[in-house]
């Protein structure tokens, strides 16, 4: 017997356990301290009532024999989920077919399950800072990975080198951890270049409802050619407060094809092998989200986080720190002042501010000298959080 020798080439997860450390150390030797985490992207507002009031419905129906639910008759959603959210596309201009869209249990799940389908010695192209799940799921895999410089210069969002081999690429619009958000031009480049170089697009397109900018694309399928080299994670974690419900969906577009083969075909294979499907209950919670009262009230929701990012930008403008995101993203991307690295100005917070943060060093090599606040807090909280940090002068 022998272990994934793979695993062994994986980064300790330490981000998050350190930070949880530092933050019990100092509330220990501090107990009056009134911490504000502005840390870790959970959200904190609770489902919007049309969720609970379907998933209420939903218990109901698996109580009476003529209404259960058992296994689902397919992996990939029920068709009333599967066709709410292909009417959701059409606010985008995009027609999907229900079928190309397969219901899972998060976004996560799914960027990491898909790579079943790829063979290990694809070259895979990652920008660098980046949500960490794209390099440790190809680490596991052992695939060779070539890192995307995102920098301040390019304004976190690279664009493609041609002279450069890809199999697989990843792109996160709006981004996590920077918040940076492509427009149509850069995503059109992206797109000739996977199509140039016979490469797939992974995009991760989990924060697109909090896009502001009017023009800016909500999905890389608004992008002419993108059917037939891009699939797109898209997620209700945090469009909808499901990061604890859990459902997300992939589109997979009949036209992603490659050597005749249909991707969309090789994932319901994967999956109906492998996956069982969302429970019941949580896909009609999640159809209630695309009704119009739904969407109406998880924007109520948004429109608060959306406020706490106005805040914090605001206090940011005041501050002169350079940032980015805030604009189209639930993140706030912010550069650590005085040359500070990610880790001291994540302690000089905690101690001068009792503000929690996410050391940027912790996406990526880039990432040093950065620092992630989330707009997912209180926001009594947030606006406490800001007056500390401009009463501090910085
Ligand atoms: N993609 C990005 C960029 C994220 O930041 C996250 C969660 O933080 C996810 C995907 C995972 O979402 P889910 O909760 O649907 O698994």
């Amino acid at each position: 017997m022998r272990l994934n020798e793979h695993f062994k080439n994986l980064g300790e997860s330490y981000l998050f356990v350190t930070i949880a450390k530092k933050v019990a150390a100092y509330q220990k030797e501090h107990p009056e301290a009134k911490i504000i985490r502005l840390g870790i992207g959970d959200v904190t507002r609770p489902l919007a009532p049309a969720v609970i009031d379907a998933l209420h419905k939903a218990v109901e129906d698996q109580a009476r024999q003529e209404t259960f639910h058992g296994y689902s008759p397919d992996s990939d959603g029920y068709p009333f989920l599967r066709e709410a959210i292909a009417g959701y596309y059409k606010n985008f201009g995009v027609e999907l077919d229900p079928s190309e869209i397969f219901v899972g249990d998060g976004a996560k799940s799914d960027l990491g399950n898909m790579l079943d389908l790829f063979d290990r010695d694809n070259t895979v192209l990652i920008p660098d800072p980046v949500y960490p799940v794209y390099v440790d799921t190809n680490v596991m895999d052992g695939r060779p990975i070539v890192y995307l410089d995102a920098t301040e210069e390019n304004g976190f969002l690279p664009l493609p080198d041609p002279g450069r081999r890809a199999d697989l690429i990843y792109l996160c619009s709006p981004n996590n951890p920077t918040g940076a958000a492509y427009n149509k031009e850069q995503l059109q480049a992206w797109v000739d270049y996977a199509l140039e170089q016979k490469a797939v697009l992974l995009y991760d397109a989990a924060y697109e409802a909090f896009i502001t900018e009017p023009g800016l694309p909500h999905s890389i399928f608004e992008i002419p050619g993108a059917k037939q080299c891009a699939m797109e994670f898209c997620s209700l974690s945090k469009t909808a407060g499901f990061t604890g419900m859990r459902c997300g969906y992939t589109v997979l577009p009949r036209e992603l094809r490659f050597g005749g083969v249909s991707l969309g075909k090789l994932w319901q294979r994967r999956q109906g092998c492998k996956f069982n499907g969302v429970s019941y209950l949580t896909q009609r919670g999640a159809q209630a989200v695309f009704t119009p009262e739904g969407q109406r009230q998880i924007r109520e929701a948004i429109a608060c986080y959306q406020e706490n990012a106005r805040v914090m930008m605001e206090a940011l403008d005041r501050l002169g720190i350079p940032y980015t995101g805030g604009v189209n993203s639930p993140y706030l991307w912010l550069k650590c002042p005085e040359g500070l690295g990610s880790w001291d100005y994540f302690d000089f917070l905690l101690e001068r501010a009792q503000i929690v943060g996410t050391p940027g060093e912790g996406f990526g090599r880039n990432g040093e000298g950065w620092f992630r606040l989330t707009a997912f807090g209180d926001p009594a909280q947030t606006r406490e959080a800001m007056a500390r940090l401009e009463r501090l002068g910085q």
